[in-house]
């Protein structure tokens, strides 16, 4: 915590001990790329003066995805390209109002923060793919099928084989699968296994591996299956929970959801 680590050449994370965050931050010849703005402004300015130690200006932010802990930060970086996947807009402006609530309901001692927080969803979008040049150095944005959210975005560093790979993956917790795909998301997590070759960096959580990543591609595929199970009622969801991947209490709502898109009641 509170220091930036580097995790290839001039490639970093740091770690923030709200939400237990990990943020990104990669240079080039010509400035600075941030990935996540944390979850108001305040965060966002502490994140900027953070990001003014390593003495480059911020060119370039990326979202991995709408929700509020990696986007209601972007107004501070207002003079960056910000940039997210072309779904990432609509999501973090429809839910924007439900979310003030929901995070004031959780973090009361944040509700200044939250009201004074102006959405600010990215105008470079992606659909698949995209590439920034930093300067002498190319990064790549890409969007490796639905999982976490409908807007996930992986940031490539190919020179050092660095993944941010956004809340496609956390390391130390349970993922998050409110807005989730549960059934495409085992397929989203083998594709970053796929190009994991150097440090993959989590949304939360510490930085991982290949095997980090192998690890959580398995366990949400055994959410995905346990899903299919419960919704043609081979398996019940008590059963299920027993045997998903989190533990008991902490599999129970990511196996309904993974039913729940089994049985098409979305996606
Ligand atoms: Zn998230």
């Amino acid at each position: 915590m509170g220091v930036w680590q580097e995790i290839g050449d001039r490639v970093w994370v740091r770690r923030y001990e709200m939400l237990d965050q990990t943020i990104g931050a990669v240079a080039g010849d010509d400035g600075l790329l941030i990935v996540d703005t944390r979850g108001s402004h305040r965060l966002g300015r502490e994140l900027q003066a953070d990001a003014a130690e390593l003495s480059r200006p911020v060119r370039w932010v990326v979202n991995t995805h709408f929700h509020w802990d990696h986007s209601w930060g972007n107004a501070v970086f207002a003079n960056a390209e910000l940039w997210g996947h072309e779904r990432c807009p609509p999501a973090l402006l429809s839910t924007f109002e439900p979310e003030q609530e929901r995070v004031i309901g959780d973090f009361p001692e944040m509700a200044d923060d939250v009201h004074e927080v102006v959405p600010t969803p990215p105008r470079h979008l992606l659909t698949d793919a995209a590439s920034i040049d930093l300067g002498e150095r190319l990064v790549e944005l890409r969007h490796l099928g639905r999982g976490h959210t409908d807007n996930d975005v992986v940031v490539v560093v190919p020179d050092v084989g660095a993944l941010f790979v956004g809340d496609l993956l956390e390391n130390g917790a349970p993922p998050y699968f409110g807005d989730s795909f549960p059934l495409d998301w085992p397929a989203t997590a083998d594709a970053i296994v796929a190009i994991a070759s150097g440090p993959v960096a989590p949304g939360h959580g510490d930085v991982g591996d290949r095997g980090f990543a192998e690890r959580q591609a398995g366990a949400l595929r055994l959410v995905a299956d346990l899903g299919r199970l419960v919704a043609v009622r081979d398996m019940t969801l008590v059963d299920a929970a027993r045997s998903g991947p989190f533990g008991e209490e902490a599999s129970r709502g990511p196996i309904e959801r993974a039913a729940a898109q089994a049985r098409g009641d979305f996606g």
